[in-house]
């Protein structure tokens, strides 16, 4: 499940709901929202497949 700081607004992903975010320690740490999660995936989900886009594109150039 992704995780949102209330303070820091700081996303992460965790299997058991966490204490304390782990960018500022504040506790408020609240399970994210569509629009959150959304952003999550957008910034670590998609990164490979992006990668591998690119690389392809690269190659297909040369
Ligand atoms: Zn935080």
């Amino acid at each position: 499940m992704i995780y949102a700081c209330v303070k820091c607004e700081f996303l992460f992903e965790r299997k058991n709901e966490p204490s304390k975010c782990p960018s500022c320690e504040n506790q408020y740490v609240v399970g994210a929202n569509a629009k959150q999660r959304q952003q999550f995936q957008e910034l670590h989900g998609n990164m490979k497949e992006l990668r591998a886009a690119e690389l392809k594109a690269r190659q297909q150039t040369n």
